[in-house]
């Protein structure tokens, strides 16, 4: 007669590690606009608005989140104002971090540890090449 134990589980299958793309998108947000024609593009969603406290509708800008940036490109190409970058992945938080005026990703850790560096939170943000008063 066969046997009628329990057969044990077939070994799970290796977890493969994510693998990153070789350039990532980064926003210029001094060049930004707040159109939102890149949003409309993104395939996986991982462009945001960040508005200000003190903006109207046509004063948002947009930062792309990094961990799920897919490197497509899209967004690059129809942004009307040529201020989206692929930069390589290993850089690409460096330099978002030279080009973030504002954010909205989760308390924005990665860019508070970067020297030279200003988020601007409240009020009116600061036109490129002029500083606070
Ligand atoms: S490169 Fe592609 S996935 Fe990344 S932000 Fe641009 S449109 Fe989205
Ligand atoms: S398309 Fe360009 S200018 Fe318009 S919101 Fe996106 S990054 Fe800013």
């Amino acid at each position: 007669m066969a046997d009628q134990g329990v057969r044990p589980a077939p070994p799970a299958a290796p977890v493969k590690a994510k693998k990153r793309p070789k350039e990532l998108a980064v926003v210029n947000q001094a060049g930004c606009t707040g159109c939102e024609v890149c949003i409309e593009f993104c395939p996986v969603d991982c462009i945001l608005t960040v508005p200000g406290p003190e903006y109207d509708q046509h004063k948002k800008l947009v930062e792309i989140d990094l961990d799920i940036c897919i490197g497509c490109k899209l967004c690059v190409k129809y942004c009307p104002w040529d201020t989206i970058e692929m930069i390589p992945s290993a850089e690409s938080l460096r330099t978002a971090s030279g080009w973030t005026q504002r954010s909205v990703l989760p308390d924005a850790e990665w860019i508070q540890n970067v020297p030279g560096v200003e988020i601007v939170r409240e009020g009116p943000l600061p036109l490129p090449g002029t500083k606070k008063t």
